[in-house]
């Protein structure tokens, strides 16, 4: 058994897992050939989602919360989505509604946030009638920051976002053509996505594209021409996430992606991009699935990680990575990071010693929840 397989099996929770000893291995000898110390880790618990772990409990505040233009409208319907992510976010269906839930934000504390909206036919998303209040937005609140999903755009589309103020600018990059036809029922090529991205690279705004891994009904197909795709541009960081069959329906289902196949590709991910922030993303499927990508994300050296399984707080420190943990959408967060914006106030640093006492807390109380008070962040044991 190679020394990391040994420090997971050693962490209570992550007992049995059934890693694949061969990856481990792969993972563990990568690390040893780079003579770097060992980046930093960082945990985000997401807002717009109830999360809660043995380690990690989310604040429950509405630090970065979403807002779709559409509501839950969308016109693309896609096979993994179905537009249900639209569902739990806030609607803004006019750009007053959108003012109104701003003000609302700020008085209440936000410091950010996504906004979104589901796509006309063409995979565009039609923000042009709230450019004037997003404008208004950023001169009223400076600091508030907002990321959008972009979907795909052209020049002046993207030119549009850049001098309304946008800061942060997400899209989904898709690599396969059989993808793009059948799972989004979409009549555009590859090459609009890569366009897409292209152009928004070439503006002022920080560009973090998405990968969804598994998308074609849970197979991987077009991950590594995305892939590829963003090695080209050199994005200011890269979310994964991976897909969620539970939205499927039964006439074109999903199987969950194979979570090792996964590990295998944040391994290439990692070794194409050396110098770009990898994030894992709050989509993923749950279960022992979850646990198994988590922990080949934390092995393989992603930078941030959304939602994390129980036990990875501790595995990543045991993995002698530093540690911090910010209640944030990590897409946004690291939006921030990109902007080097962050303050120390909004998360909090933990060493090993603090999780492994935490831990043992943990496993004397067995099962009962505690929460240590940080400096804004959150942890509990
Ligand atoms: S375009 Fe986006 S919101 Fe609409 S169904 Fe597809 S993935 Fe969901």
């Amino acid at each position: 058994m190679t020394k990391w397989r040994h420090i997971a099996e050693s962490i209570e929770t992550l007992e049995g897992l059934a890693l694949q000893d061969d990856l481990v291995a792969e993972l563990e000898r990568r690390r040893s050939r780079l003579s770097s110390p060992q980046p930093g880790i960082h945990f985000y618990t997401p807002t717009f989602k109830s999360f809660q772990t043995s380690e990690i409990k989310g604040c429950g505040r509405n630090a970065w919360p979403a807002i779709s233009i559409t509501g839950s409208d969308c016109k693309l319907q896609c096979d993994h989505c179905k537009a249900k992510i639209l569902e739990p976010m806030t609607a803004a269906r006019t750009p007053e509604q959108l003012w109104t839930a701003v003000e609302g934000l700020v008085a209440g504390g936000a410091q950010g946030m996504l906004l979104t909206g589901g796509s006309n036919h063409r995979n565009e998303v039609e923000y042009d009638p709230y450019y004037p209040v997003v404008r208004r937005v950023k001169d009223t609140w400076p600091s508030f920051k907002i990321a959008v999903h972009t979907a795909l755009v052209d020049t002046g589309a993207a030119q549009r976002m850049e001098d309304a103020g946008i800061d942060v600018a997400m899209m989904d990059v898709i690599g396969a053509q059989e993808t793009i036809t059948q799972v989004y029922h979409l009549k555009r090529p590859v090459a609009d996505f890569e366009r897409t991205l292209e152009t928004l690279v070439a503006t002022k705004m920080k560009v973090v594209p998405h990968i969804v891994i598994g998308l074609h009904y849970g197979r991987l197909l077009g991950e590594r021409n995305a892939l590829e795709i963003i090695r080209r541009h050199q994005p200011d960081a890269l979310v994964l996430v991976v897909v969620m069959p539970m939205y499927a329906t039964p006439k074109r289902p999903f199987i969950t992606p194979d979570p090792h196949e996964v590990g295998r590709f944040f391994l290439e991910v990692r070794e194409t991009l050396p110098d770009i922030p990898l994030l894992l993303g709050c989509a993923r499927p749950p279960g022992a699935a979850k646990t198994i990508i988590d922990t080949y994300a934390i092995m393989a050296g992603l930078n941030g990680m959304a939602h994390p399984s129980d036990g990875m707080v501790e595995l990543a420190a045991r993995l002698g990575r530093p540690v911090r943990v910010t209640p944030a959408c990590c897409s946004i967060a690291v939006g921030e990071e990109v902007m080097a914006l962050e303050t120390e106030d909004k998360s909090l640093t933990l060493d090993i010693q603090t999780i492994l006492k935490q831990e043992q807390q943990r496993r004397r109380l067995k099962g009962i929840q505690v929460v240590s008070e940080g400096t804004g962040g959150c942890c509990g044991t």
